[in-house]
């Protein structure tokens, strides 16, 4: 084991986003590849927005993900609480330090007057940001506010007139001016932290080595810094990952399609397909190959590696590599997948009453055309559905000599019926009528099944037998004597 430790640090204020599952993902892929340790810590401070169902979903969705975690919520760990909501002492006592060095004062400013400062600052076109009201106010004049039942904030000093750089590992040296930045509030008045201070306290009692996270954190980063330099900390590495954009390049919103992961879940998005897929957001391998396993992109992945640009989510993309995860799974796994989907749909009833040699058969039939598995139904639909005939179909059913490749297949159908007994039926049906097989296979699909295009003919009549697919062939003979 290397020292290497980073940590994925969600708050849980709703589920898991595509862009929180990159981030959680790039830092599990730096920490196996370099043989260092991943935490997971709950950002929890924000009272009012955080829940524990989120929290939950979460950890499910990473699970879910395939990452894994050493240390943090739901694993060992020496460094607890994992919550930040159970560390508060913690931050306290930090506080404490920070007031007591001077460094950190207490402000009494109320929501108003606070207010009223912004507006000031916007309409004299500056920054809005805390001029430090409260910086040199006497004991005295603490006492009295206190008195008067005002609970304070404690602000931290920023220094004035200094610039603090990171050299941060994907966006290179980036400076910041401290002038810019108002004292900013490290513990609320009711006792809490803000993201800013607690953010900096866990990542060095945790021993965390490199941060790797958002690149809309970026912003926060000088307020660590000042932080990290006011408590004599040693700071960690950082490296700030792109935005995910949507397909028009506008920042991944809803309106770009399902944001969260359990969406993907719920869609039938396999997970080491959607694993694939995030690595490759924002990162590449050195080579051509898209398709690479979870082992394959942990021991590819360096953050030398991680693009400075936004990455965009390719739907068609995730589209394929999907297709070709689930064309690649063996069919008994694909049946126990696809299973919740079809329990909840029309055809549960008739799939109940199926063999399991002909359930297998027919998920077979129509695995090449998943995209994800929730296609599994309409995919099937063929199969259950009552016919309707497509224009097109009806047109072929129409051609001469039709009827009598329709016939010659009724009367001459077998007594079993697997697939391969079928293809040579067809073939045999061929040989009687003299047709090419083009034009027995083609008016045979329209015949059972109203359309032109579908899966596989022999399968799909297999997987019917021959009473269900001699009732199909009859009822199309019916309609070519109607003359519709
Ligand atoms: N709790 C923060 C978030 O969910 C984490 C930021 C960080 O990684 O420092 O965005």
């Amino acid at each position: 084991m290397s020292n290497i430790k980073v940590r994925f640090a969600p708050s849980p204020t709703g589920p898991l986003h595509i862009g929180g599952a990159r981030s959680a993902l790039f830092n599990y892929l730096f920490a196996v590849s370099n043989q260092g340790e991943l935490v997971l810590r709950i950002e929890d401070t924000d009272v009012d927005r955080s829940k524990r169902e989120y929290e939950q979903e979460i950890i499910e969705s990473l699970h879910w993900l395939g990452i894994k975690w050493t240390e943090g919520m739901g694993a060992r760990g020496k460094n607890g609480p994992y919550r930040q909501t159970e560390r508060v002492s913690i931050y306290q006592e930090y506080a404490q330090n920070l007031l007591e060095s001077g460094q950190a004062y207490y402000c009494f400013c109320t929501e108003e007057e606070l207010e009223q400062e912004r507006q000031e600052l916007i309409s004299k076109g500056e920054t809005p940001r805390y001029l430090g009201k409260c910086r040199y106010l006497s004991d005295a004049e603490k006492e009295a506010k206190i008195d008067q039942g005002i609970k304070p904030t404690i602000r931290f000093q920023v220094p004035a007139n200094k610039i603090y750089v990171v050299d941060d590992i994907v966006r290179g040296r980036v400076s910041f001016e401290s002038d810019g930045i108002g004292d900013f509030i490290i513990l609320k008045s009711d006792g809490l932290p803000t993201y800013n201070f607690a953010v900096v306290i866990d990542d060095v009692l945790m021993g965390i080595t490199h941060v790797i996270r958002a690149e809309e954190h970026l912003p926060n980063t000088p307020r660590q810094l000042m932080i990290y330099e006011a408590l004599n900390f040693k700071r960690p590495a950082f490296a700030h990952i792109s935005l995910i954009l949507g397909s028009d390049r506008q920042k991944m919103s809803k309106r770009h399609g399902a944001t969260s992961l359990i969406q993907y879940r719920e869609m039938g998005y396999l997970p080491a397909a959607m694993f694939n897929f995030l690595s490759l957001m924002g990162w590449a391998p050195e080579g051509e190959e898209q398709l690479l396993s979870p082992s394959e992109i942990a021991g590819a992945f360096t953050l030398d590696r991680v693009s400075k640009s936004p990455a965009v989510f390719d739907m068609d993309k995730l589209n394929w590599i999907n297709q070709q995860y689930i064309k690649k799974l063996d069919i008994s796994e694909l049946t126990s997948l696809v299973k919740p989907f079809l329990d909840n749909s029309p055809y549960a009833g008739s799939i109940g009453q199926m063999s399991q040699e002909k359930y297998e058969l027919m998920i077979a039939t129509v695995r090449d055309h998943l995209v994800c598995l929730s296609d599994i139904t309409q995919e099937v639909a063929v199969i259950f559905d009552q016919i309707e005939y497509e224009t097109e179909a009806l047109q072929v059913l129409q051609s001469e000599g039709v009827q009598a490749v329709l016939q010659t297949f009724a009367d001459e159908f077998p007594a079993s019926n697997s697939p391969e007994d079928m293809k040579q039926h067809l073939k045999a049906v061929m040989k009687k009528t003299g047709a090419k097989a083009k034009n027995v296979f083609m008016p045979v699909r329209c015949a059972v099944s109203g359309k032109v295009h579908g899966p596989d003919l022999p399968n799909l009549i297999s997987i019917w037998g021959k009473e269900e697919t001699l009732n199909r062939i009859d009822a199309a003979i019916k309609i070519i004597h109607k003359g519709f």
